[in-house]
């Protein structure tokens, strides 16, 4: 571990965490920088914790050296990757560059409801489709997704658009059935702890979409991601969707500062599911926002003709107006803060 003092520490500061460490048993460097005190320490890493060294005066930041995942680490690649969905022809970028829209509906429910969903997703600006054929929800009466017809349909979309898909898969037996279909294979906030799941996405040769698990921390997300990289898979995009607190006016809590926080400890894309996070239509505009000004690198929007049919989650799908206005957001904020919209590296046909 390493303690960053602040720039204008004083020496009484310094010995101050110096003494709290060894008097715990521990080890401490000091290191004078021109500007900056660094102090490494040696040692039990959870003792160190518990000293709670970051609420000491003078200290501006603790930072653990090894962090537990290494290959989504940006300590192991400190540019920011870039990831291609879609193939080399055609495919799109989601990265630090550029800002990718990914929309479509909740559930694939026909092939007209997905087909008209897809038509307004492109004319947001779209440039990729999602859409669930696998459903996983909390009901067992609920609708499930159509499954393989659903695959079907959604390929048919692509076919007719030309916008590359997105959509989960449940299960590890179910990798190769969907891989088979989709561009991207989305890993939902409900299955980021399966590990035999993530394993199995590793092998496939496409990238994932990791939706953060909604009890996750930051931590526990990133070990999801490291499980899908250690098997070969390095294609990897995180999504923030909001996580559960003791809030209730929004389905989820949307926390915001983890795409900084994320972005700063690795170097995969994070984007943002306004939808699923508020759960609200009028709340997907304004975070939506709040996404493109934090940094995010894209972000996923339910659409739906017809929300008030939706068999899936349609108090949050986007229709009409509120449509047109997050497509001009989408449009008009992120070359503000240096992005390109993410286009198909071939034109779409
Ligand atoms: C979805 O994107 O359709 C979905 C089910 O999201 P989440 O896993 O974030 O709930
Ligand atoms: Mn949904």
């Amino acid at each position: 571990m390493v303690v960053v003092m602040q720039p204008g520490a004083s020496t009484a500061q310094v010995a101050a965490v110096v003494d709290r460490v060894r008097e715990a048993g521990g080890e401490a460097f000091v290191s004078r920088g021109v500007s900056r005190t660094i102090i490494g320490l040696i040692g039990d890493v959870d003792e160190f914790r518990a000293l709670n060294l970051r609420a000491m005066a003078g200290v501006a930041d603790v930072i653990r050296v090894s962090s537990p995942y290494k290959l989504v680490s940006r300590d192991n690649q400190p540019r920011r990757s870039t990831v291609i969905v879609g193939g080399p022809d055609r495919g799109v970028p989601i990265g630090p560059d550029t800002f990718t829209l990914i929309a479509g509906p909740c559930a694939v429910e026909s092939a007209e409801q997905t087909f008209d969903a897809a038509e307004m997703a492109k004319a947001a600006g779209a440039t990729l489709l999602r859409g669930g054929a696998f459903k996983p929800r909390t009901s067992p009466y609920a609708f499930q997704g159509l499954g393989r017809q659903g695959l079907r349909i959604l390929a048919d979309v692509r076919e007719a658009t030309g916008l590359p898909i997105v959509t989960e898969v449940l299960d590890a037996h179910d990798v190769p059935l969907v891989a088979s279909y989709a561009d991207m294979l989305q890993v939902g906030t409900r299955n980021m702890h399966n590990y035999a799941l993530l394993q199995a996405v590793g092998k496939a040769q496409l990238p994932v979409l990791l939706k953060r698990g909604m009890q996750a921390t930051v931590e526990e997300w990133l070990m999801a991601a490291e499980y899908i990289a250690q098997r070969g898979n390095l294609d990897i995009v995180l999504c923030e969707r909001g996580i559960r607190t003791f809030e209730t006016s929004t389905r989820n809590t949307l926390d915001i500062a983890a795409v900084p926080v994320v972005q700063r400890l690795s170097h995969l894309p994070v984007i943002v599911d306004p939808s699923h996070s508020g759960g609200r239509r009028d709340l997907v505009l304004p975070l939506a926002r709040a996404a493109i000004a934090v940094g995010a690198d894209g972000i996923l929007v339910d659409v739906h003709p017809a929300p008030e049919d939706a068999l899936v989650d349609g108090p949050q799908a986007l229709v009409g107006d509120d449509l047109r206005q997050l497509a001009s957001a989408v449009r008009r904020l992120p070359p503000l803060l240096g992005r390109r919209p993410a286009e198909h590296l071939a034109p779409a046909r």
